[in-house]
C-alpha cells in the first residue's frame, strides 16, 4: 500500500510561513495585496476565486476582487489590468482562466506586469523559468515540487514522466523536474504506447483531466504517482488516477481531493508575498 502524500499538511506549513512573513512586513509598514479578476460566471471558477479570497484573508494578504460581467470586452479588461499594474497596494494580479471566448487569453496575460504576474504565465516569466532564472514559478507545478521535497523524495537521476503538455501544468512541470536533474519524458494525446512509457516512470505526474485515466497496468511498482486531475464525476471531485488500484502498487501517491489542489493556492500566496517583497526592495 502506498504512502499518502498529503497536500493539506504541506500546504498548511507553507501558509504558516507566509503568514509569519506577511505579519513581519506589516510591522514594517508594508501591506501585501492580491487582485483577482473573474469574468463571467463559470461555476468552477467562482469557487476557485472564493477559495483564493478566503486563503488570502487567512494569511493576512488583502484580497481585491473584480467580478466582471460576461459581456466585458477585452479592451475593458486590459484597461482594468493596466490600472492594477500601477496600484501600489496591489502586489499580485491574477485573471481567472478560462476567459469567455471573445477575449484573447494571451493578450490579457501579456497585459499583466511581469512583476505582478503571480501565476507566472506571462511570456517573460515563462522564458525566465525555461532558462532557470525566475522570480515566480507557476503554482501547480511548484506545489508538486514542494510536496516531493517535503516528503524527501529525490528527483535527481529519476525517470520522470509527465502526462499532459498544457502551458499551465504539463510543460512547466517538465521544466521544473528537469531543473532538478530528473530525466524527463512528456506524453500527450498523440503519444504511442503510453503505458510502455509510464511503466518506466519513477515519478509519474498525470495532468490529463480525465477521471479513471491512469490505471494500475500503467504504473511501475513503487513509483511516486502525482495526480493533478480535477474532474467531477456525479458531483464528486476525483483525479485522473484510479486511486484504489494504483495505491496498491505505487510507493507514494497524492489523493484527490487533498493532494495537489491545496498546494496550488498556497503557492499563489507564496508568489504574492514574493512579489510584495520584490516591489519593496526586500
Ligand atoms: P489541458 O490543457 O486540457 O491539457 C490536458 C493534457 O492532457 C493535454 O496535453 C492533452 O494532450 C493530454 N491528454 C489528453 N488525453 C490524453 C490521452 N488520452 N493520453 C495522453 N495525454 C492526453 O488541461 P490542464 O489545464 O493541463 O489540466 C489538466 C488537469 O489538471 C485538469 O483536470 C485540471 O482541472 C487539473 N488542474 C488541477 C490543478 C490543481 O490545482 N490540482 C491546477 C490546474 C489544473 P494534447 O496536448 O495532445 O491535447
Amino acid at each position: 500500500m502506498s504512502k499518502i502524500l498529503d497536500g493539506k499538511i504541506v500546504s498548511a506549513a507553507i501558509k504558516d510561513a507566509v503568514s509569519k512573513e506577511v505579519e513581519t512586513l506589516k510591522n514594517n509598514g508594508i501591506g501585501v495585496g492580491l487582485a483577482v479578476i473573474l469574468v463571467g460566471d463559470n461555476p468552477a471558477s467562482k469557487i476557485y476565486v472564493a477559495n483564493k479570497k478566503k486563503a488570502c484573508e487567512a494569511v493576512g494578504i488583502k484580497s481585491f476582487q473584480y467580478l466582471l460581467d460576461e459581456s466585458t470586452t477585452q479592451d475593458e479588461l486590459i484597461e482594468l489590468i493596466h490600472s492594477l499594474n500601477s496600484k501600489k497596494d496591489v502586489n499580485g494580479i491574477l485573471c481567472q482562466l478560462p476567459l469567455p471566448h471573445h477575449i484573447d487569453e494571451q493578450a490579457v496575460i501579456a497585459a499583466i506586469s511581469p512583476d505582478k504576474d503571480v501565476d507566472a504565465f506571462n511570456n517573460l516569466n515563462v522564458g525566465k523559468i525555461l532558462i532557470g532564472n525566475y522570480d515566480f514559478l507557476p503554482c501547480t507545478p511548484a506545489g508538486i515540487i514542494e510536496i516531493l521535497d517535503y516528503y524527501g523524495i529525490e528527483i535527481e537521476g529519476k525517470n520522470c514522466v509527465v502526462i499532459g503538455r498544457s502551458n499551465i501544468v504539463g510543460k512547466p512541470m517538465a521544466v521544473l523536474l528537469m531543473h532538478r536533474n530528473g530525466t524527463v519524458t512528456i506524453c500527450h494525446s498523440k503519444t504511442r504506447n503510453l503505458a510502455d512509457v509510464t511503466k518506466n516512470a519513477d515519478i509519474l505526474v498525470s495532468a490529463v483531466g480525465k477521471a479513471g485515466f491512469l490505471t494500475e497496468d500503467m504504473v511501475k511498482e513503487g513509483a511516486v504517482v502525482i495526480d493533478v486531475g480535477m474532474n467531477r464525476e456525479g458531483g464528486k471531485l476525483c483525479g485522473d488516477v484510479c486511486f484504489d488500484e494504483v495505491s496498491k502498487i505505487a510507493g507514494y501517491i497524492t489523493p484527490v481531493p487533498g493532494g495537489v489542489g491545496p498546494m496550488t493556492i498556497s503557492m499563489l500566496l507564496k508568489n504574492t508575498l514574493t512579489a510584495a517583497k520584490r516591489q519593496n526592495g526586500r
